[in-house]
């Protein structure tokens, strides 16, 4: 038997080309006497009805990952058990392995379990190494947050473009004189246009396999069946090269349009490539910045995108660990209203709605704007909790994982963390909507009436939400703008408003989970999915 064999645990979601437990394990002892085991948890698949495709990317990245390593010389167990701890064991006693290293888990109960639990659950030494897949891990830009005064994304922004040398001149200065192009990025679309598609990717004999897999487990939403994801870090270079090339030059004007005809517009949809480990953010961002350099793209699309990544992605990584664990639980508009059910089954008149939670239920994706705009500013009106929200985002988006939902939804979408993220509520009536998309010309409601049977249900709701909140609103200085419209609305219209709010709101359906589905009602439990 080989001597000083050690074994590295690789999470589904860490799919790394330099996985750092690898690295570290095979420095120590040779690649000859490492053991590699990657483990799919039914429990964990199981903890919520996930869509479905999210579901075949992971399982199907995972073994592609598996053939990766094994192409290069790695011993590798992909083990199928009940639990991570029951594959573990699994793989221990095959192996007799006298140490077990593992990267940091992005998410907070994994990562704790790592920490604190692991070692005594399999009576073994176990090294946590820390992760390489945030930049923030590498570089923290606001060390004391607890010490200074509120910590913006802006200026999280600009501290993370200075340290990494994104877009600078060479005295440190932005590149074209600003920071921030914002106010050249949020044009509509025209009436006509095109988008050249992302690339679609034929599924290969193991993916069709967990396709059908997928395709024959009892619990989930949507269907496998037309699954072209990449599931490879070759397949998703080729989405990274794809959107450069052709999408990235009209990404910033057009990054918070909404269109009835597509969701993807000239998103890159390289997040769930990203959030398991296929792609690496500097690369990224590099790729983008080298477009810009080349004269392939305008400034204002590769500062936007830039931004996206090491502005937005990472804070929310950097929030994520500020405030957890109670970000979970956060809830400062005090909402207790479970999830509309229109979200779950795709049926309403409401055209925004339908056709958002209709894509998301069928591909798991939908933009970002229309995760703020449609989907969180319309909980956030009608007083859903925010963990609902979250858990509805969990179970349906490709790219969800609880790192990124908590604070994106929790805090910057449902504003429950009492204005860490976002220092304000993102509300807007249909006005908003309406402007930015061409869904209410085909709605059965009318996004210019405030009231009656044909107004649009953002419109009375949103008056509703200023009128039972207008104190509250008027003293953040950045929120007391929207109550100003209140002093045009007389008493008898804010009855009206009221009313009909509280009977748009008791009519609407409302989500049940089924108890066998959600046995585990700690959403503690349920922000991970690996
Ligand atoms: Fe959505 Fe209202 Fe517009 Fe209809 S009218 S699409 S419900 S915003």
């Amino acid at each position: 038997m080989p001597q000083n064999i050690v074994s590295v645990w690789i999470l589904g979601d860490q799919l790394l080309q330099k996985h750092p437990a690898i690295v570290v394990a095979e420095e120590a002892h040779g690649r000859e006497n490492v053991r590699v085991v990657l483990i799919e948890s039914t429990e964990r698949i199981g903890l919520l009805p996930y869509q479905r495709k999210k579901i075949v990317l992971l399982l199907s990245a995972m073994r592609h990952y598996v053939e990766e390593l094994r192409t290069a010389g790695y011993a590798v167990d992909y083990i199928r058990a009940t639990g991570f701890i029951a594959g573990l064991h699994q793989h221990l006693k095959k192996h007799k392995s006298e140490q077990l290293f593992v990267m940091a888990a992005s998410e907070y109960d994994t990562r704790h379990m790592q920490q604190q639990e692991l070692a005594q659950l399999l009576d073994l030494p176990v090294q946590v190494l820390p992760n390489t897949q945030f930049l923030v891990e590498q570089y923290n830009p606001n060390p004391h947050p607890q010490s200074g005064k509120h910590y913006i994304m802006e200026t999280f922004y600009r501290d993370m473009r200075r340290h990494f040398h994104l877009l600078l001149e060479e005295d440190g200065t932005p590149i074209g004189g600003k920071w921030n192009y914002d106010e050249m990025n949020r044009e509509p679309l025209p009436r006509q246009f095109e988008v050249p598609p992302p690339p679609g990717f034929e599924p290969d004999k193991m993916t069709l396999e967990v396709m059908q897999q997928v395709a024959d487990a009892e619990h989930g939403i949507g269907s496998a069946e037309g699954f072209d994801l990449a599931v490879t870090r070759e397949g998703a270079q080729k989405a990274l090269d794809d959107f450069i090339a052709l999408r990235l030059h009209d990404f910033g004007p057009y990054e918070d349009a909404m269109s009835t005809k597509e969701s993807a517009l000239y998103h890159s949809q390289l997040s769930p490539y990203m959030n398991i480990g296929l792609l690496e953010s500097l690369d990224i961002v590099h790729a983008a910045e080298a477009a810009y350099h080349r004269g392939h793209a305008s400034l204002n699309s590769v500062e936007g995108f830039i931004r996206q990544v090491i502005g937005w992605r990472e804070f929310m990584y950097w929030q994520y660990w500020q405030q957890m664990p109670d970000l979970r639980t956060s809830n400062t508009w005090h909402a207790k209203r479970p999830m509309p059910l229109m979200f779950w089954n795709g049926q309403t008149k409401m055209n925004c709605i339908n056709h958002v939670s209709n894509r998301v239920l069928d591909t798991g994706y939908s933009n970002h704007i229309e995760r703020l705009m449609i989907v969180c500013n319309f909980c956030l009106l009608a007083g859903v909790d925010p963990a609902a929200v979250a858990e509805w985002f969990l179970a349906c988006y490709f790219d969800a994982y609880g790192w990124v939902v908590l604070p994106n939804v929790i805090g910057m979408g449902m504003n429950g963390d009492g204005g860490r993220i976002a220092t304000k509520p993102y509300i807007a009536s249909a006005n908003y909507i309406h402007k930015m998309s061409d869904y209410c010309e085909s709605c059965h409601y009318s996004p210019k009436q405030r009231t009656g049977p044909n107004a649009c249900p953002y419109n009375y709701l949103y008056w509703n939400f200023l009128i039972e909140n207008e104190a509250k609103l008027r003293a953040n200085p950045r929120s007391g703008q929207n109550v100003l419209g209140l002093r045009h609305i007389n008493g008898a219209q804010r009855e009206t408003i009221q009313e009909e709010a509280t009977q748009f709101l008791t009519a609407l359906a409302y989500y049940e989970p089924d108890p066998e589905e959600t046995k585990n009602e700690n959403v503690s439990h349920r922000d991970e999915m690996k």
